[in-house]
């Protein structure tokens, strides 16, 4: 990748070499740990101007220090599948920066799941958390365990495990874990009412993403997707454009592909295609919804079946196709580099006019570089997709309350909450040199408080 930003003075270049040392140590310390280099690298290209302005984190040893997890915790999860037969799993837990508010961050169950992909998850965590406004620390946690095709006896089973570990690190003022792929409203319900067995008290606050009869908050299931399409609205509003008319593709079909399709259509756009690990379908009539929302949340089938119901509709096997249906604007809310430099060539020769991240690090670092430099409207995941950690947090305040507020009144404190990361990326792109960068503003607009919280804690 070409760096985001070129050395403009001496005080830059003499950023980008402190910026380079630290990016070196990263890669030496951390050797094959490619997911986290990569998230390391898309911030630390953003920072140069803030060491030039601000020399004093420099000797603070900020980067260094943020760098490093303040904790790993990495465990066995034994449990008993539905044949008898003992598994084991690997469970981790970074509690990665807690100078802003405990550590908070979601868990992630796949295959996939390794210590690179935990540590680039709760690195961008502690920015993504900062640009809230709320007072949350960063962290991530998971397994590398396969809910795929597991009944829900197993499910109980391996959660119950692993929570049996990952109680003892965790609390409503010291870690408060939430979902993330492979972990919704179920596995969160076995794993509280595991932590609560465990702890023998109500912790209410210990996780969110609870259901809403023990404790969860009305708008935590929408609170993603919802805050993805109100982050977009901000960026085409700026613009003079909207949702009206125009067509989106969205990846995935998960909680927040969900409430990203189902908001966005609620605004007068045509949600022509998602997908699962496996393909997409294209619907032109737009995406029936509700079949969507049957066939992942209650049947747990894969997308394929929608052509069965709707017969206009296409399914094409394989996933980075999606990026080739023309569109007004590209959703990824799938997974980590679903897109990469020839999926977004394609996207913007095909005329997009926003890419707005839903997923956590969904394109790469060399398709970021095409988007900026052909001027499309580009919403970093750790903007666009903060709605939900940001509900999380008011999740926690309601619990630590003791009540709980309506729908409309936490949805219109996500509304607030996603023009004020807009507005803040914005102007911290501009006060540092980068007019309508959101990667750089929402970069440096979470770190500096992160920093400043550092700063005048000392050296800890
Ligand atoms: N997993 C989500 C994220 O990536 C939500 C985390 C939370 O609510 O703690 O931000």
């Amino acid at each position: 990748m070409t760096t985001i930003l070129e050395s403009k003075t001496a005080e830059t270049t003499i950023a980008n070499s402190y910026i380079n040392e630290v990016f070196e140590t990263v890669k030496k310390r951390n050797a094959n740990e490619s997911e986290f280099h990569q998230a390391v690298k898309e911030i630390f290209d953003s920072l140069a101007p803030v060491f030039a302005k601000h020399p004093q984190y420099m000797e603070h040893s900020i980067l260094e220090r943020i760098v490093e997890p303040e904790r790993i915790i990495i465990f066995r999860v034994p449990w008993v599948d539905d044949n008898g037969k003992v598994q084991v799993n690997r469970g981790f837990r970074v509690q990665f920066n807690s100078a802003i508010g405990p550590y908070k961050g979601g868990l992630r169950f796949h295959p996939s799941v390794n210590l690179s992909i935990i540590k680039f998850l709760g690195f961008e965590q502690i920015l993504k958390n900062s640009l809230t406004g709320q007072p949350i620390g960063g962290g991530k946690g998971g397994s590398d365990f396969d809910p795929k095709g597991k009944s829900d006896g197993e499910i109980m089973r391996f959660t119950q495990s692993f929570m049996m570990e990952l109680s003892r690190h965790i609390g409503p003022d010291i870690d408060v874990p939430a979902g993330d792929i492979g972990v919704g409203a179920r596995e969160i319900g076995y794993m509280f009412g595991q932590y609560r067995r465990i702890r023998g008290a109500y912790e209410a606050g210990v996780l969110t993403g609870k259901g809403l009869g023990y404790g969860g908050s009305l708008t935590r299931t929408e609170a993603t997707g919802y805050g993805v399409v109100y982050f977009v609205q901000e960026m085409l509003k700026d613009k003079g454009l909207d949702f009206k008319g125009s067509t989106v593709v969205v990846s995935g079909s998960g909680n927040v592909s969900i409430y990203a399709i189902d908001k966005a259509t609620q605004l007068g756009a045509k949600v022509v295609a998602c997908s699962d690990s496996n393909g997409y379908i294209y619907d032109p009539n737009g995406i029936n919804l509700e079949t969507v929302k049957r066939l992942k949340e209650v049947e747990r089938k894969r997308i394929s079946e929608y052509v069965n119901e709707h017969h206009e509709a296409l399914y094409i096997e394989g996933c980075s196709g999606i990026w080739s249906i023309p569109c007004d604007i590209a959703l990824p809310c799938a997974t980590q580099n679903e897109i990469d430099s020839t999926s977004a060539k394609t996207l913007v020769s095909n005329g997009v006019k926003a890419v707005v991240e839903g997923a956590n690090m969904p394109s790469t670092l060399d398709a970021i570089d095409v988007f900026l430099k052909n001027n499309i409207l580009f919403g970093p995941a750790k903007a666009a997709n903060a709605g939900g950690v940001a509900v999380s947090a008011l999740e926690m305040a309601q619990n630590s309350a003791r009540l709980s507020w309506k729908f409309e009144e936490v949805d219109e404190k996500l509304q607030q909450i996603m023009k004020n990361i807009y507005q803040n990326s914005v102007k911290a792109a501009e006060e540092y040199g980068y007019p309508g960068n959101l990667v750089v503003g929402a970069n440096i607009a979470g770190f500096l408080k992160v920093a400043n919280a550092m700063v005048t804690q000392g050296v800890i």
